[in-house]
C-alpha cells in the first residue's frame, strides 16, 4: 500500500513525485517510458520554473548538463523588434532549455533520491475502484501480465491524453480551437543571441540555444494555412519568411537531427480530481506551446498539489476538501496565461503591432513586455 501512485515520470509527474517523497510519502513513480529518452518539446523554461528547480536544489544539476542560462531575449514582429537582458526573477538572470531526455531523467533521480520507488516500462492500463472512489492502478508487468498496486492517491501526470483523466471520466470543463502546428530541429554553426522569437502573420520561429552547442529552431505555423506535403521544406521556408537573419544563419549552419513534427496541440482543462484521483500537468490543463509554458507550469502545479496534500492522506474527506482547493487554484492562477496564450498562438499580430512599433524605444516597455512573456509578475 502506496501513499501515492504517480502514472508519468516526466515534468509534472517527477517533480509531484520528488515533492511528496521529500515530506515523508510512499509514493510508487510509474511511466511506459524507457529512461532516459526524449518527448516532444521546444525545451525553453522561463525564470519561475528554473525558480522551482532552484528551490528543490536541482538548478546547479541542470545547468551541469550543458544547457545555457539565456540572458538575453528579443522578441521580433512585423515592423517592431524588442531586445535586451531577459528580466531577472530573484538571482535567475535568464531562461533555459535543457534536453528532455537529461532533464526529466533529473527529476526522476532525485524523486529516487527523496525515496519514491520508480518503475519504467511500466504502463497503467486501468484503474482499481471500490465503492465509488479510485483506490490503485493496474499496470503492466515485464513478464507481460498486469498486476495491481494500491494507494490513498492516484496522480495523472500522464500528458495531455491522460490514461488516468480518460478512465477517471474526467470531464474536459473549458476547451478550445487548436491553434498551430510546430515543427522543430537541432542545429550547429548558429550563433548564440539569446532566446529569440519572431512572429509573423500566420507563422513564427523560435530560435532556442541548447545543450551540446545545438540550437533548436522552430517553426509554428496557424492551422489557418493547410498542412504541407513537404514538411522539411516548409520548415525551411518558413523559418525564411520569419526572418531574413535567421534564414541567413539557417544557410550557413547545419542541421544535425530530423524534423520532429507535432499537430496534437490542443487547449483545456480537465476538472483535476475526483474521490481518489487528481490530475497535474498536461493532463489537468494543456495548451498551445507558442510561450513555451508547459513545463513552467508543471512545475507550479507539481508544488500547489503538493501543498495542498500537505494533511493525513488517509483521511478521505481532507483529502476531497484539499484537491477541491487545488481544483480551485489551477483554474484562478493558469486561466490568465490560458486566455493570452489562445491570443499569441493565433500567430496574427495585426491587434496590438502598433503599439509595439510605438513603444519598442522604450526600455521601461520593453521591460514589461518581457516580463509578460516570461510568466514574471
Ligand atoms: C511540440 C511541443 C513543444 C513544446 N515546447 C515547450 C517549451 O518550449 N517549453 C515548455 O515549457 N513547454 C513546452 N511544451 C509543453 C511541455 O512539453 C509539456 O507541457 C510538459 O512536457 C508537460 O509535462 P507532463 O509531465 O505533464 O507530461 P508529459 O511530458 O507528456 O509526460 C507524460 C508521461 O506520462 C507517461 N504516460 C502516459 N500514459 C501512461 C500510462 N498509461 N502509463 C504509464 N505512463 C504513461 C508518458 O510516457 C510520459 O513520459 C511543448 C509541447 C509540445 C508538444
Amino acid at each position: 500500500m502506496y501513499d501515492v501512485i504517480v502514472v508519468g515520470a516526466r515534468c509534472a509527474g517527477a517533480a509531484i513525485a520528488l515533492l511528496l517523497a521529500r515530506a515523508g510519502r510512499r509514493v510508487l513513480l510509474l511511466d511506459r517510458a524507457r529512461f532516459p529518452s526524449d518527448t516532444l518539446s521546444t525545451l525553453y523554461i522561463h525564470q519561475p520554473g528554473l525558480a522551482c528547480l532552484d528551490r528543490w536544489g536541482l538548478l546547479g544539476e541542470v545547468f551541469a548538463a550543458g544547457a545555457p542560462l539565456l540572458t538575453r531575449l528579443s522578441l521580433s514582429f512585423p515592423g517592431a523588434h524588442l531586445t535586451g537582458p531577459a528580466p531577472a526573477l530573484g538571482a535567475i538572470t535568464g531562461g533555459c532549455a535543457p534536453r528532455r531526455y537529461a532533464l526529466d531523467p533529473l527529476l526522476v533521480r532525485a524523486a529516487i533520491r527523496a525515496g519514491a520507488e520508480f518503475r519504467p516500462r511500466t504502463t497503467v492500463v486501468d484503474l482499481q475502484w471500490e465503492d465509488g472512489k479510485v483506490t490503485g492502478v493496474r499496470h503492466g508487468t515485464p513478464r507481460g501480465s498486469t498486476t495491481l498496486a494500491r494507494a490513498h492517491l492516484v496522480i495523472g501526470a500522464d500528458g495531455r491524453n491522460s490514461t488516468v483523466a480518460r478512465l477517471a471520466h474526467a470531464p474536459v470543463v473549458r476547451q478550445d480551437p487548436r491553434s498551430t502546428r510546430v515543427y522543430y530541429s537541432y542545429w550547429s554553426g548558429i550563433p548564440d543571441h539569446g532566446m529569440r522569437i519572431y512572429t509573423g502573420q500566420g507563422m513564427g520561429a523560435g530560435c532556442i540555444p541548447t545543450q551540446d552547442g545545438l540550437t533548436l529552431v522552430s517553426v509554428q505555423v496557424s492551422r489557418t494555412i493547410p498542412a504541407p506535403n513537404d514538411r522539411q521544406r516548409t520548415y525551411r521556408e518558413m523559418a525564411r519568411q520569419s526572418s531574413a537573419e535567421l534564414d541567413q544563419q539557417l544557410t550557413e549552419g547545419k542541421q544535425e537531427d530530423r524534423l520532429y513534427c507535432c499537430s496534437d496541440l490542443p487547449n483545456f482543462f480537465r476538472r483535476p480530481h475526483g474521490p481518489g484521483w487528481a490530475l497535474v500537468g498536461d493532463a489537468a490543463h494543456n495548451k498551445d506551446p507558442t510561450p513555451g509554458r508547459g513545463i513552467t507550469d508543471a512545475f507550479n502545479q507539481a508544488e500547489m498539489l503538493a501543498e495542498c496534500l500537505d494533511i493525513p492522506l488517509d483521511d478521505t474527506r481532507q483529502v476531497d476538501a484539499a484537491l477541491v482547493k487545488y481544483a480551485r487554484q489551477l483554474r484562478e492562477e493558469f486561466t490568465p496565461a490560458y486566455e493570452s496564450t489562445l491570443v499569441t498562438a493565433r500567430l496574427d499580430p495585426t491587434e496590438y503591432i502598433q503599439h509595439l512599433i510605438d513603444n519598442q524605444h522604450d526600455p521601461a516597455f520593453t521591460d514589461r513586455f518581457f516580463r509578460s512573456f516570461s510568466g514574471i509578475n
